[in-house]
C-alpha cells in the first residue's frame, strides 16, 4: 500500500505550532522538573487549551478528531522536548480518550470525553498488576455487580497519570470462571469511593511524569461506567494497545531525534587530537547510523499510523513500529552518550536524562519480546 509521507498544509501548520510551543515552553524547564521529580500541571493545562490532550477524541465531544499520523507527529515534537510530557500526553490521548471514544455508550462519552478533550481532566489506563504484566489475562482484580453499581477490588501497578488523572480505563475480572473472556473494561473516576492512589514511583527516567499504584478496596462506580459489553475487556484492552503503541513509537522517534541533534552538536564542538571529534570517522559513522535508523523508525511509525484505522495488518505493524522505534531510540541514546564521553555521564548534559528516559520505551505498552510474539503469531497464521 502506498503511503504519502508529504505533510499536508494543515499538518505543517499544526506541527510547526506544536514545535514552537515545545521549544519555547516545554524544553527550558525539562531538566529542572526531572531533578525535582515535578509533574508540570501548568504546562499540561496549556496543552489542553491547544487541543493536544484530546487529539484522538471526535469533534462532536470537543476533541480534535485528528488522524493518527498527525497525532504521531505531535507526540514526536513534544517528546523531543520532554519525554515525560510526551508519555503523559500519549497516555491520556491513546489509552484513555481513544477507547472511551470507541467503546463507551453515548451517555458515558458525554460525561467523560469533553473533560478529557478540553484538558480539564487527564486520563490513565489500569491494566498491569503486581502479578500480571505481559500476561495481562492473569489479572486478579475483580468487579462484581451490586444493584446499580460495580464494586471493584484489587491493585493496579505502574499506572501513568495515576496521581494526576481524573478518569481511568480499568480492566477487571467480572466472571472468574470464564478466563480471558471473563474480563471487562470500566471507566473509573479517580474520586470513586474505595479508590486510593499510592505514592509516586521513584523511577529511573521520566521523572516528571506521574506513575503510581492504584488500590481498589470495594471501589464503587455506576453500572453505566462499563465500557463496551461485559466480557469484552481484554479485546478492548488489546485493541487499545494496538493503536496506542503508535504513540510510544512516536515518543521514541522524538527522543531519538533529540539524541541525534545533541550528539551532532557536541561532535562539532569537542576538540580531541586537534580537530572536532566529528572529523574522526568512527564518530561520523555513529551519527550516520543514528540518522538512518531515525528515518527508518519515523517511516515505519508513519506507515503503521496511516493504516491503523483500517488495515488488516494494523496491529502487527504497530508492534513492528513500536519494537523498532523504541530499540533504535535506545541505541541512539547509547551512542549519543558515548559521543559525549565523560560529559555524557553528567546531569549537566541533556543526553544523560534522555539516556534514562528512553529506557522504558522497550518495556511499557508491551515489552519488545511481546511485540515480537504478536508479529510472529501474525506471520505464522498468514
Ligand atoms: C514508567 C512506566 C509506566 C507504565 N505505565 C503503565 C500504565 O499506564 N498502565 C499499565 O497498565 N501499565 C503500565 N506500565 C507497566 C508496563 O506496561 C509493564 O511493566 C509491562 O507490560 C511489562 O510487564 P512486567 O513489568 O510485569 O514484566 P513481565 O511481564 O514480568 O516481564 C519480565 C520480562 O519477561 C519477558 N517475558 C514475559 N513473558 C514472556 C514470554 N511469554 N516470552 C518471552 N519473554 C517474556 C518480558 O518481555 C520481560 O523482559 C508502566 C511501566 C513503567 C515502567
Amino acid at each position: 500500500m502506498a503511503v504519502d509521507f508529504a505533510q499536508s498544509e494543515d499538518q505543517r501548520i499544526l506541527i510547526s505550532e506544536v514545535r514552537r510551543f515545545a521549544e519555547e515552553r516545554i524544553r527550558p524547564g525539562a531538566a529542572e522538573r526531572d531533578r525535582e521529580h515535578r509533574f508540570p500541571a501548568e504546562l499540561l493545562g496549556e496543552m489542553g487549551e491547544m487541543g493536544l490532550l484530546g487529539m484522538l477524541i471526535g469533534e462532536e465531544w470537543g476533541g480534535g478528531g485528528t488522524d493518527p499520523q498527525t497525532y504521531c507527529l505531535a507526540v514526536e515534537e513534544i517528546s523531543a522536548a520532554c519525554p515525560s510530557i510526551g508519555v503523559t500526553m500519549s497516555v491520556t490521548n491513546s489509552v484513555c480518550g481513544w477507547p472511551i471514544d470507541r467503546f463507551a455508550s453515548p451517555e458515558l462519552k458525554a460525561r467523560v470525553l469533553p473533560t478529557l478533550a478540553s484538558g480539564e481532566a487527564l486520563g490513565g489506563f489500569c491494566l498491569t498488576e503486581p502479578g500480571s504484566g505481559s500476561d495481562a489475562g492473569a489479572m486478579k482484580t475483580t468487579a462484581r455487580r451490586d444493584g446499580d453499581a460495580w464494586v471493584i477490588d484489587g491493585e493496579k501497578a505502574w499506572i501513568t497519570n495515576a496521581g494526576v488523572g481524573r478518569w481511568f480505563v480499568l480492566l477487571a475480572r467480572t466472571d472468574p470462571a470464564a478466563g480471558k473472556r471473563g474480563i471487562s473494561a470500566f471507566v473509573v473516576p479517580a474520586d470513586a469511593p474505595g479508590l486510593r492512589v499510592g505514592a509516586p514511583e521513584e523511577k529511573l527516567g521520566l521523572r516528571a511524569s506521574n506513575t503510581a499504584a492504584v488500590y481498589l478496596d470495594g471501589a464503587r462506580i455506576p453500572a453505566a461506567n462499563l465500557l463496551g459489553e461485559e466480557g469484552q475487556g481484554l479485546r478492548i484492552a488489546l485493541a487499545t494497545l494496538d493503536h496506542s503503541r503508535l504513540g510510544i513509537a512516536a515518543q521514541s522517534v522524538g527522543i531519538h531525534r533529540r539524541a541525534l541533534e545533541l550528539a551532532t552538536a557536541y561532535a562539532k564542538e569537542r576538540i580531541q587530537f586537534g580537530v572536532p571529534i566529528a572529523e574522526h570517522q568512527a564518530i561520523r559513522f555513529k551519527l550516520a547510523t543514528m540518522a538512518t535508523e531515525l528515518a527508518a523508525a519515523r517511516a515505519l511509525t508513519g506507515y503503521a499510523a496511516s493504516i491503523s484505522e483500517h488495515g488488516r495488518d494494523a496491529g502487527r505493524l504497530a508492534c513492528e513500529a513500536k519494537a523498532y522505534a523504541s530499540e533504535a531510540a535506545n541505541r541512539a541514546c547509547w551512542e549519543a552518550l558515548q559521543i559525549h564521553g565523560g560529559n555524557g555521564c553528567s546531569e549537566e548534559y541533556e543526553i544523560a536524562r534522555l539516556y534514562r528516559d528512553v529506557r522504558v520505551t522497550t518495556i511499557y505498552e508491551g515489552t519488545s519480546e511481546m511485540q515480537r510474539l504478536v508479529i510472529a503469531r501474525a506471520l505464522l497464521a498468514a
